[in-house]
């Protein structure tokens, strides 16, 4: 669940709302502009205009998607002045009142489009439209006003708490997807989705991306002499000693067994060299069981799928020479 995936499903959400919404205006415009006594027979046309511009509006929803809310917001606006001012010219109050429900429905859509404030506000736009429409042009002004506002105030309040909790889900998950359970670093696909942000912060404070890669030595020996367990134990505490040398912004992973990934901005690759090795003897200085890491570094950008494979194949490089230079140290590429 990355987050074009995420853009992907709010764009499918948003279209389809901005379908249903302009349906919805298209057919209530419809009826206007047919069944209902106007007295200028002009606003008949303008209406029944208006209501060929909601079905072009669904179709286009249809066709270009986007996570923006702007489409969604522009429609609600444009059905909730073309209703309400329908609902006050035409002849019949008891239409006049249908169309201040309707506007009921626009109210509720704008907040589940979007809960902050210009979806809340358009959502009180369109009601308080209604409520004059209903004082103006209604039979019982005051009881349906009540009803109105009753269905309003519950309405919306449920929607913006199924909305909220949707969202809340929607994050854990996503969390839950780029972590690692063991450690609680990231893991790969939480590291590939934060490093073209890192990436894009480094060059515009003119620094340098560097990245590391690091393997624990011997580890096998580890899970052999005390047990999976005590493993499991060093590689927690290992990626504590990352999280603890690296700084906040740094984005320090968990792409393997006992394999890390570091990615950092830097002044320059000679910094990274002093990070790497400040690593390698915090890990050699830990309690028994003691394990030493060895650490392959390279800088570069890491921008495109390219550049970071280009980047990682030059950490690989390097690692497997600090393996072979005996282990317990850092080779830069
Ligand atoms: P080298 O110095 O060449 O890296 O030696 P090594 O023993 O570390 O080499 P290798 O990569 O072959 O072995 C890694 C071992 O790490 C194998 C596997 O049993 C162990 N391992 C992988 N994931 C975990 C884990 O989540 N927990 C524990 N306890 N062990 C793991
Ligand atoms: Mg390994
Ligand atoms: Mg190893």
């Amino acid at each position: 669940m990355n987050l074009r995936a995420g853009l992907d499903r709010d764009a499918v959400f948003r279209s389809r709302v901005v379908q249903i919404l302009a349906i919805e205006t298209a057919v209530e415009l419809a009826f206007f502009a047919a069944f209902v006594d106007f007295r200028p027979d002009l606003l008949r046309v303008v209406i029944g205009i208006l209501s060929l511009a909601a079905i072009v509006v669904a179709v286009l929803a249809r066709r270009f998607r986007t996570a923006s809310h702007r489409p969604g917001r522009s429609l609600i606006l444009l059905a909730i002045v073309s209703i309400g001012c329908g609902a006050f010219v035409v002849t019949s109050p008891s239409i006049a009142v249908v169309a201040a429900f309707s506007l009921l429905g626009l109210s509720l859509s704008a907040v589940a489009l979007d809960d902050d404030r210009p979806g809340i506000l358009i959502g009180a736009i369109s009601s308080a439209f209604a409520l004059a429409v209903i004082t103006v042009r209604g039979d019982t002004p005051i009881a349906s006003a009540i009803i109105y506002i009753g269905l309003a105030v519950t309405g919306t309040f449920l929607i913006i708490r199924l909305r909220r909790s949707l969202t809340a889900a929607r994050d854990e998950a996503e969390h839950l997807a780029q972590t690692d359970p063991l450690t609680g670093l990231l893991n790969r696909r939480g590291m590939e989705q934060q490093v073209t942000a890192l990436n894009a912060v480094a060059s515009r404070a003119g620094l340098v991306l560097g990245c590391l890669v690091l393997d624990l030595d011997h580890f096998k020996a580890v899970n052999d002499t005390h047990g999976h367990r005590a493993g499991d134990d060093v590689i927690v505490r290992a990626a504590g000693v990352l999280t603890a040398t690296t700084r906040d912004g740094d984005i320090v992973a968990r792409t393997g067994g006992e394999e890390f990934v570091v990615f950092a901005a830097l002044a320059s690759a000679a910094d990274l060299e002093v990070l790497a090795e400040r690593i390698r003897a915090e890990m050699a200085a830990q309690p028994e069981p003691a394990v030493t890491v060895s650490i392959g570094a390279a800088t570069g950008p890491a921008q495109t799928a390219e550049e970071r494979s280009a980047l990682f194949d030059r950490t690989d490089e390097a690692l497997y020479a600090a393996k072979h230079a005996g282990r317990n140290t850092v080779r830069t590429r």
